[in-house]
């Protein structure tokens, strides 16, 4: 069985219309690449933004969008971006419903319900949340697993009273990158207190951490016991990929998908802009469809090692009283 990819073209008319943007079109060229032969799938149609957004926010990125205006420093529109939104938003649907992986831009885990969101200082490229649309609109209890290599900002804030929305970030510390959210004290509100977990990376950090991580996580999920896990799938935390300063490899992006185990799943595309997609995506899927390489994890350095140690021991003891850990 091939891997199932929901891509259209509209994704790739979302693009810089005045300079040149790290986030552009030849992001979704290097994607499928990258993955090689898979059945693609077209998106079943438009989302609803309304599901996730206030109504104000959404009007605002049609006539931004209309005038080719930036939303803000980093993010930027085109007369496309908003239909390829509302498309994205569809296609994170489609994903979770045939168990596959939605190729979409504009990239969506840094909007809030306002935009940005968290106090953030801009939407860093980021729309309508495609993640969180899908979430809200599938059946029974979601687990999100955010590996991209900033904090889910967006969707942290969409679902923070939401008990029934499972949020593990994984990102680099935010005291040394954007959005400056997502530290261990994070853990939801009201009955979602303990349902928001923040998991972070010292610069520097390995795949020895990701594999240290992973069954702290598959804990978290055995206790949770979600009827879908959706990836909200960022390849930015590749090593040399070039917004962030962590290490990883191949090694960290199959352990990552092998978290899905033999529950329903699908994932949404988030960041991730060279090498990322080019080895991070591909191993990705081999931990999916269970077929791993086991390629060799590149290790930290012993102090980089020690600050996650400490920083793993603080977001379990945020956690203590919803999880037996
Ligand atoms: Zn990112």
């Amino acid at each position: 069985m091939n891997m199932k990819v929901v891509y259209s073209s509209i994704y790739s008319k979302h693009d810089p219309p005045h300079f040149p943007h790290i986030e552009n079109s030849t992001r979704l060229e290097l994607a499928l690449d990258a993955l090689g032969e898979v059945e693609v799938l077209s998106p079943e149609g438009a989302g609803d933004p309304l599901e996730v957004h206030d109504g104000t926010y959404v009007e605002m990125v049609r006539r931004a969008s209309e005038a080719e205006e930036q939303i803000d420093i980093d993010t930027y529109t085109n007369r496309f971006t908003y239909e390829s939104a509302l498309m994205a938003l569809g296609g994170a649907f489609t994903a979770y419903k045939v168990e596959g992986i939605a190729l979409v831009r504009p990239p969506g885990h840094h909007a809030g319900r306002y935009g940005r969101a968290m106090g953030a200082p801009t939407q860093g490229f980021c729309i309508f949340n495609n993640i969180a649309y899908a979430a809200s609109k599938a059946e029974g209890r979601v687990a999100i697993i955010d590996f991209d290599v900033h904090h889910g900002n967006g969707t942290q804030e969409i679902f923070y009273l939401d008990p029934k929305v499972l949020h593990i970030d994984l990102h680099q510390d935010p005291s040394t990158i954007y959005p400056g959210t997502g530290f261990p004290f994070e853990t939801g509100d009201g009955e979602g207190k303990g349902t928001k977990v923040n998991i972070l990376f010292p610069p520097g950090g390995g795949d020895d951490l990701v594999l240290e991580v992973i069954p702290f996580i598959q804990s978290l999920l055995d206790q949770f016991k979600p009827d879908v896990v959706g990836f909200s799938a960022g390849f930015d935390g590749f090593s040399g990929d070039g917004l962030a300063s962590l290490e990883f490899t191949e090694a960290s992006f199959e352990a990552l998908g092998g978290l899905r185990e033999k529950r329903r799943w699908f994932a949404v595309l988030e960041g991730g802009y060279s090498v990322g997609l080019r080895r991070g995506l591909p191993a990705f899927v081999r931990g999916v469809e269970r077929k791993p390489e086991e390629p060799r994890p590149k290790e930290s350095k012993s102090e980089v090692k020690m600050k996650f140690t400490r920083s793993l021991e603080e977001t379990k003891y945020h956690l203590r009283e919803r999880w037996k850990l």
